[in-house]
């Protein structure tokens, strides 16, 4: 087994914004390095559309396996118009299915923060998102977007056919589930658990394995059931009702998506993706911005770096076991949108706008 490097850090800027807010990320992880001796070691690959362009492939199997003995993966973002026409397999979204897939990252914690400083870049009324706090657990390597049979075939009559499949084991969902009712312990203790038991199998037997988990495990944890459909209304009516949302890959895909818009800005909001815990509790994880690789604002010097810091801080306090320093970098970004300082996505009157560098800047500057 691939003995995996605690301190050692992959970097994978990818195409568009990712190079450009991971270059934030970058000097982070130098402060802490230079100032806290935290002595962590930082490698830098291609993946995306930049590795397609220059070795054919979105992922080469040497970053593959670089990858595979890294205990954290930074990954910016990967996609753009570009490579829209590459065929389906060397496509740069590939890179990151392969690597969730592979390095078998199931639970995707997604949280939705509304900052207090910028409840008015929200489309909802301040009274209905101020405060909010969900962690969203996306189950990510199951379900429609990995299951067999697939692909699309001729049928009779000249027509023809797509097919995927939504599938779970009980395993899938029991694993997931429990990182749901962890975290929910270290939060408000409540986990909402979506699906679509009323017209799906597999979201039937993912309801029963949640309850039967919780009903063995979990007592303690307040547990609910909703269905998808339901949840997508109810985020948009009533987000303060949720703490930690559990669901499956494809309604977790657009649940999470709907929540982030809640709090006003894709450039604010992280994400983590874990795998297992091995026989001596180390587990690979990759972090990253929710957001693509914003091609319509790419080269300019604009994009918003907070979320791929946040996603630094959750790497720090998920994989690296420093849940000071998460806090203090967290509490860094703060600072900075307390001073009044914006990048333009998040910018209102009478705050100062700042390039992707300068929040950078201003980020260590509040950790010094
Ligand atoms: P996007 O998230 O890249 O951009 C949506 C909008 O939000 C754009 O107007 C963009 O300018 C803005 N935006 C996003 N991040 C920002 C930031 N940090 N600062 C300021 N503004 C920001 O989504 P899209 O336009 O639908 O997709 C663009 C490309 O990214 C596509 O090729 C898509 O496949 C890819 N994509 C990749 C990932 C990933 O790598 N994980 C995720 C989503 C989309």
């Amino acid at each position: 087994m691939i003995k995996l490097e605690k301190r050692k850090i992959l970097l994978l800027p990818g195409d568009g914004i990712g190079p450009e807010v991971t270059e934030e990320v970058k000097k982070i992880i130098n402060w802490f390095n230079d100032n806290k001796s935290l002595g962590f070691e930082t490698d830098e690959e291609l993946v995306g559309g930049c590795s397609y362009d220059k070795h054919g492939t979105p992922i080469t199997d040497e970053v593959f396996y670089k990858a595979l003995e890294s205990a954290v993966i930074m990954l910016g973002a990967v996609g753009g118009p570009k490579w829209e026409s590459v065929e389906f397999d060397k496509k740069p979204e590939r890179a990151l299915l392969k690597l969730r897939k592979e390095l078998k990252l199931f639970a995707n914690l997604r949280p939705a923060i509304c900052f207090k400083q910028l409840v008015d870049a929200s489309t909802l009324k301040p009274e209905i998102i101020s405060g909010l706090d969900i962690m969203i657990v996306r189950e990510l390597t199951g379900g429609v977007y990995f299951g067999e049979p697939r692909g699309i075939k001729p049928i009779e009559n000249g027509e023809r056919k797509g097919v995927n499949t939504h599938t779970y084991k009980s395993s899938e969902i029991i694993r997931v589930a429990k990182v749901a009712f962890d975290l929910a312990r270290k939060r408000s203790n409540k986990v909402i658990s979506c699906e679509k038991s009323n017209v799906m199998e597999a979201g039937q037997l993912w309801k029963e394995e949640v309850q039967a988990l919780h009903d063995k495990d979990y007592k303690d944890v307040n547990l609910s059931h909703m269905l998808a459909d339901n949840c997508a209304m109810q985020l948009v009516r009533n987000p303060k009702q949720f703490d930690v949302i559990l669901t499956d890959n494809l309604f977790g895909d657009m649940l999470s998506d709907e929540a982030s818009m809640l709090t006003g800005s894709l450039g604010l909001l992280p994400s983590a993706s874990l795998g297992a815990k091995n026989k001596d509790g180390e587990m690979r994880a990759m972090y990253e911005p929710i957001h693509g690789s914003a091609p319509d604002i790419a080269g300019k010097g604009i994009a918003n770096p907070i979320a791929s810091v946040l996603s630094f801080a959750m790497a720090l306090r998920y994989s690296l076991d420093l849940d000071n320093e998460a806090e203090v970098l967290e509490k860094a970004v703060q600072d900075v949108l307390n001073d009044g300082l914006r990048t333009k996505d998040i910018l209102s009157e009478g705050m100062k706008e700042v390039s992707t560098s300068e929040m950078g800047d201003a980020i260590i500057s509040k950790l010094q």
